[in-house]
């Protein structure tokens, strides 16, 4: 089941929150910034503790990793970085279809049967709403399609945002 709700993603007592990080996974801002504030100190710990596949980088683009959620209600955080948009042409459908699936996978891998997610790459990342919300759609109900027992929460920090998530799930 699809929900869109409009708030602050660090309230929400489910199994998992997506974290739209950046690939070091050391903290931003935007909601990666309130995520790290909520969950506290021990959040910051675990992500340095997670692997570097390159220096600096412990997230490539498009991929997950998952992390328990300390102080959060939430039990889980699943950190994926999402593609920073140039014009469409450089990959970026394609890279953030892959946040979606990744995060998802993730969450199954781990037993989470709630999962919310904010609007990945669409703060400071630049991607127009529209289009992702579309992709992050499109991913999640095929996932739901194998995965009927999950709900997904779409956890839009905007009424404008809620409103392009209500247009295209009926
Ligand atoms: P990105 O770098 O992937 O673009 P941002 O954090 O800049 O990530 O923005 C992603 C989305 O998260 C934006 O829609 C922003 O308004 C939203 N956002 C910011 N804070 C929160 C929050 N506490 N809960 C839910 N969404 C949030």
């Amino acid at each position: 089941m699809i929900k869109i709700i409009q708030g602050d993603i660090t309230t929400l007592a489910v199994d998992a929150i997506v974290n739209a990080a950046n690939q070091a996974m050391l903290g931003g801002g935007g909601v990666d910034g309130a995520i790290h504030r909520a969950a506290g100190r021990e959040l910051f710990e675990a992500c340095l503790k997670t692997p570097e596949v390159r220096p600096g980088v412990r997230c490539p683009t498009g991929e997950a990793r998952i992390t328990p959620g300390f102080k959060l209600p939430a039990k889980f955080v699943i950190h994926t970085v999402g593609p920073v948009y140039r014009d469409g042409q450089y990959g970026e459908p394609e890279k953030l279809a892959a946040c979606y699936r990744n995060s998802l996978a993730l969450a199954a891998e781990n037993g989470c049967k709630s999962i919310a997610f904010p609007c990945i790459s669409t703060g400071v990342y630049g991607y127009p709403i529209e289009d992702a919300a579309k992709i992050a759609v499109r991913e999640v109900s095929t996932f739901l399609e194998s995965h009927p027992d999950v709900e997904v929460i779409f956890c839009c920090f905007s009424e404008r945002d809620k409103r392009v998530y209500e247009s295209l799930v009926r």
